[in-house]
Formats: structure tokens, sequence, C-alpha cells
């Protein structure tokens, strides 16, 4: 399935240089469960985010548009990761937003750290992060949210609710992904948007 035209960009807004391993782990995690190249590239820097003055958050819509258009023609998903908090206009934050059967998603490091045991090291803020990179990747391949709680296409509404749900694909939304990948393989990329 994967190729060198095929590769997942990651995306960092902003310095992760404190927090680097992190974007590698994503990185491998998305590897073994999608099973194309990545790469880290960053294409939008933290000051350029427009920040509503209002909600003191950024509307992350517009950034997927702009992912979107900057993407390079190799890049068959982009997944950005940014600190800043997220919001869409109907909701009081989001822990990402993607573009459904789109090229970009987005997701937040800013609420992931809530409700951490005290005892919790790094790998569990990690792994909730690596959950909503799939998920919202998942909706870049046309999933929608599933009803299986177990299921990474599991909508949740809390960080509770992220920790009961696993980093894999229920056998349904499996099918769903391979059949959408394997009509992106036999596409060219670049008329993908
Ligand atoms: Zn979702
Ligand atoms: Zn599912």
């Amino acid at each position: 399935m994967s190729s060198k035209e095929h590769t997942l960009v990651i995306s960092p807004i902003g310095d992760f240089d404190a927090d680097g391993e992190l974007l590698h782990y994503v990185g491998k995690e998305l590897r073994n469960l999608f099973g194309y190249e990545t790469g880290i590239l960053p294409l939008i820097e933290e000051k350029d985010l427009w920040l509503d003055p209002v909600r003191k958050q950024y509307h992350s819509t517009p950034i997927l548009e702009t992912l979107a258009l900057l993407s390079p023609p190799e890049a068959v998903k982009v997944v950005a990761i940014t600190r800043v908090d997220l919001f869409i206009p109907i909701l009081t934050h989001v822990y990402g937003e993607a573009q459904l059967g789109g090229k970009a998603c987005i997701l937040s490091t800013y609420r992931f750290r809530e409700a951490l045991p005290f005892t919790a090291g790094k790998e569990a803020f990690h792994y909730r992060l690596v959950k909503e990179a799939v998920h919202e990747l998942g909706h870049t391949f046309n999933l929608r949210h599933c009803r299986d709680s177990a299921c990474v296409m599991h909508y949740c509404r809390s960080v509770e609710e992220v920790d009961g749900k696993s980093k894999q694909f229920c056998r349904y939304c499996t099918v769903l992904l391979k059949d959408e990948m394997k009509r992106l393989a036999k596409e060219p990329v670049s008329s993908k948007q």
C-alpha cells in the first residue's frame, strides 16, 4: 500500500522540540496502522493562526483549508498538531477537526493532559494524541462516527471516553477504510483535494 507518492505528512504547528519524541511516536503509530510512509513537515507557523479575540481560541476550519492548499503533492493526507485550543462555532472546543473525505485534519494537545492520573507518565498523554490523530485521519478517509465505544472512530465528549476506546478501527470501519485506501491508490494524488 505504501509508496513514495503516498506519504502521511505530520505537520507540527509551533515548536515541538521540547517534546520531539511525540511527533516520532505519532508517526510510528500512524505508519503501523495505515501502512503509509510518514514524514514530518511544518506548513504553517503558530503566529499565522487567527486568534478569535472574543473566545481566545482558534477556529480550526480555516486552518484545515490552508493546510490542504499547502500540502505537497506526495501527501496522501496531512495531519497537523498544535498546542493551541481549537473550536468550531457550534462547540465550546474541539480536540481536533478533519475534512470529511478531504486532505487535511488537525488535533490539539491542549486538553489531553486533563484528568490524567497524577502518576501517569508522558505515555498516557501521547497515547490519547495517537487515538485522536487516528480518529481525525479516519474522517479524511471518509469514515463517520462509529457506535462501537471501543472503536477509534467513536465520538468522545471527554478525555475519559478517549481513554475508554482503543487506537484501532473496528471490523466494520476497517472494511470502509481499506475500500477508501484502495480507491485513493488508483487515483493520482495531486487530483485529490
Ligand atoms: Zn470525529
Ligand atoms: Zn468502528
